[in-house]
């Protein structure tokens, strides 16, 4: 497998080409952003904890029956994925009231969901990823209904995974994000899964363990993540 061009650079992967059209190489870097890219930091460590983390989760969720884009780790900071033609929504999970949810309703952070909600965002940081509903999704042609149905089962699937996955870790899995993407047809897991882009807090002591650290300004953002990765046996470099 050969490195070819820059496809994307985002705000915290980029994306390149590589010698076989079916494959893209995700390199996860150091940048850290939130609030839509407005507050921005290098964190020393994060892209390798990132890269190693999401291989992790992924190759769980493939062993639970979940296709995902997973093909193989390449280095510290990046991976071989399946080239997806990407869904341009973000589909959010909630176990645990938490970050825009407790903004947007006035609830208290903490409460428990039974049962946990799903909602749709679309992806435009210029619009600050406005909440979307399904009708929004098939009306712009973003999904087709069976592609909706599909991204919601297998989002809450992911959730009955992971959820014990954390659970056996000492840890809450309080929300997530997924992005899905098709291939040949198939609805397959893309982008990624790691503590940039889902919650988690220590089960008995609630402490945040995940990148509300990085927007809250509480420090020891990376040594969070490591201590996540090391409680599920994460490999670390
Ligand atoms: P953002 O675009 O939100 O700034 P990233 O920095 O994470 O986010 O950039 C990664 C980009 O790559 C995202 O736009 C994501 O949708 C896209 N992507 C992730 N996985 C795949 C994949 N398997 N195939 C194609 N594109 C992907
Ligand atoms: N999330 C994400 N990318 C986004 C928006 C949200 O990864 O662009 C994740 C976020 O880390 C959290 C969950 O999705 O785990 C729900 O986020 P929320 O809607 O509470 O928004 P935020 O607190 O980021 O404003």
């Amino acid at each position: 497998m050969e490195k070819r061009s820059e496809l994307y650079r985002g705000k915290a992967k980029t994306v390149y080409q590589t010698d076989d059209p079916n494959r893209l190489v995700l390199e996860f870097r150091n940048d850290t952003s939130a609030f839509d890219g407005e507050k921005v930091e290098q964190l020393d460590d994060k892209g390798m904890v990132n890269n190693r983390f999401n291989h992790f989760i992924m190759t769980r969720l493939e062993e639970a029956g979940i296709p995902t884009q997973l093909d193989k780790l390449l280095s510290d900071n990046e991976s071989l994925v399946k080239k997806l033609e990407m869904i341009p929504v973000e589909c959010v999970v909630r176990n645990i009231a938490a970050g825009s949810l407790v903004r947007r309703l006035g609830v208290e952070e903490g409460k428990e969901l039974n049962p946990p909600t799903f909602e749709f965002f679309l992806k435009n940081d210029a619009l600050h990823d406005p909440m979307v509903n399904e009708y929004h999704i098939q009306a712009f042609g973003w999904a087709s209904k069976e592609q909706i149905e599909q991204m919601k089962t297998l989002t809450f699937k992911v959730n009955s995974v992971l959820k014990s996955l954390f659970e056996q870790a000492g840890l809450l899995l309080v929300d997530y994000k997924l992005e899905f993407g098709v291939v040949d047809g198939q609805l397959v897991l893309g982008d990624e899964f790691t503590p940039d882009g889902c919650r988690l807090w220590d089960a008995k002591t609630r402490e945040k363990l995940d990148k509300d650290r990085f927007r809250q300004g509480l420090g020891g953002v990376v040594e969070a993540y490591r201590e996540v990765a090391q409680r599920l046996g994460v490999e670390l470099s």
